[in-house]
């Protein structure tokens, strides 16, 4: 439901779409050569890593057997369900009701904030399968010996909404929906990667929020306790579980309902007020989050040896090093925002409103970024220094985080002018203080 403004009102002219939807004019990835890569390499990219980590894990080598869901329903309906499933309870489970940023037309977007009743009964929902299935959880045996299948049906789910979303945003009545002023090219394969639509929604079910939370961040979580029961009761017997398993399950487990009952902070960030739902979006939520995070898992569900308490007691406290500057971080410019920290140094800009430059926001332009990186490296470190592969993740974090920094610069720089020029002499570091 969309909160309607003044200009939201008006009958549209073919000139006000036109402002309303420029065309995009600046491409990013290379465009659409850069596209067409992304979008053939990182699928391919998501099942050799997974194979390369279990070599033991079993799929087909035919693609139409995948493409085929009659021939590959056994995979095909677990996961519709899940996806289906998730989104009804999305829409019927209570939270509180928020709006988004304002868009570009004055109007702002109604969410709906429920991600503490979704994870409850997800959490209710396992306990009660432990209880009734004895341990022997049979969705997680499914899950863990169907990994890189269920990976490539992520991918072709993923190209199949991406697809739909591209296709739905020519189709509307009266007037055209907003556009994402990346994803609006006129080239088929660019607009259709980075997201044509802003926010695809079908009545009030937002599928940008939807995906960015739920199906890809949960599958995440249940990757992770399907490895952990894989090492419980087939590695060891019933008999106990690798350490280091153990922690990546507790540190990113803790990282995942922080980010699902903190959701509506999502809201302000660019992935949910500036980028289309493209098929970057969509395979990244549905496919790259939860067969690429868990990898750390995945490896550690076959390894024997223990970690030991100093190694695990030293990638905790990296852990929560990190978590601290992350948190406290992201939560102080949350408050400045709301006016609560008056007495924090900050410039006050032309567009009225005000850059903080004190505390941690004095440190570096991004320290919220450091602190994500630090916990991506502390999840790497479970696998301690026995292989390179888990290490993927840290590396690919840092060039996501960079790519992140720079964007926003480029966006602040054009917002603010001359006030960010200011604010770049107060506060130099763009990441790391001292260092970058
Ligand atoms: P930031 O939280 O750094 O937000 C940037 C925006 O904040 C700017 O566009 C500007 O917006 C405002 N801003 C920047 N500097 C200041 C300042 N000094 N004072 C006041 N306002 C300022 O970046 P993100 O939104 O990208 O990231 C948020 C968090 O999410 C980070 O902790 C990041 O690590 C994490 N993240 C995690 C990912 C993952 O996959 N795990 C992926 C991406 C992000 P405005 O002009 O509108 O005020």
């Amino acid at each position: 439901m969309a909160k309607q403004s003044k200009t939201a009102g008006k009958s549209s002219s073919s000139k006000e779409q036109t402002v309303l939807n420029p065309r995009t004019t600046k491409f990013e990835f290379g465009g659409f050569p850069g596209a067409l890569v992304l979008t053939l390499f990182l699928p391919v990219f998501t099942v050799l890593i997974n194979k390369q980590l279990t070599p033991d894990a079993v799929f087909s080598t035919d693609p139409f057997y995948y493409l085929n869901p009659c021939r590959s329903k056994e995979l095909w309906i677990p996961y519709l369900a899940w996806f289906a499933g998730l989104a009804v309870f999305d829409l019927i489970l209570p939270g509180k009701s928020m709006f988004g940023t304002v868009l570009r037309d004055g109007t702002q977007l109604r969410y709906k904030i429920n991600g503490i009743s979704n994870s409850f009964l997800l959490i209710l929902v396992l306990g009660m399968r432990w209880q009734i299935t004895d341990g022997q959880m049979p969705e997680l045996v499914f899950l863990y010996e169907h990994h890189i299948e269920l990976n490539i049906i992520t991918i072709l789910f993923a190209f199949y909404l991406a697809t739909y979303c591209y296709v739905r945003s020519f189709i509307y009545v009266n007037r055209e929906p907003i556009l994402a002023l990346g994803g609006n090219s006129g080239n088929v394969v660019y607009d259709w990667f980075i997201g044509r639509e802003l926010n695809p929604r079908v009545g009030c079910f937002d599928i940008k929020l939807f995906c960015e939370l739920r199906p890809g961040m949960l599958l995440w979580l249940l990757i992770n306790l399907s490895c952990l029961h894989h090492n419980y009761v087939v590695e060891n017997n019933f008999s106990g579980v690798n350490d280091a398993l153990v922690l990546i399950n507790l540190l990113q487990g803790f990282y995942i309902f922080d980010g699902v009952l903190n959701e509506e902070g999502l809201l302000t960030m660019m992935d949910i007020a500036t980028d289309g739902f493209g098929f970057m979006l969509a395979f990244g939520d549905l496919t790259f989050v939860p067969f690429t995070y868990s990898l750390q898992a995945r490896f550690l569900s076959i390894q024997p040896n223990d970690l030991g308490r100093q190694r695990l007691a030293l990638i905790t406290a990296l852990m929560a090093l990190g978590y601290y500057i992350f948190h406290s971080s992201n939560k102080q410019k949350s408050d400045f925002k709301q006016g609560k920290l008056p007495q924090l140094k900050s410039i006050q800009t032309q567009r009225g409103t005000k850059l903080l430059c004190d505390s941690w926001w004095g440190m570096s332009q991004h320290i919220n970024y450091f602190g994500d990186w630090l916990i991506s490296l502390s999840w790497c470190l479970t696998t301690w220094f026995v292989t390179p592969l888990t290490y993927y993740y840290s590396i690919y974090f840092a060039v996501l985080l960079l790519h992140r920094q720079q964007r926003d610069e480029e966006k602040c720089s054009e917002k603010y002018g001359r006030d960010w020029v200011t604010y770049q002499k107060r506060v130099p570091y763009k990441i790391i203080p001292y260092v970058y």
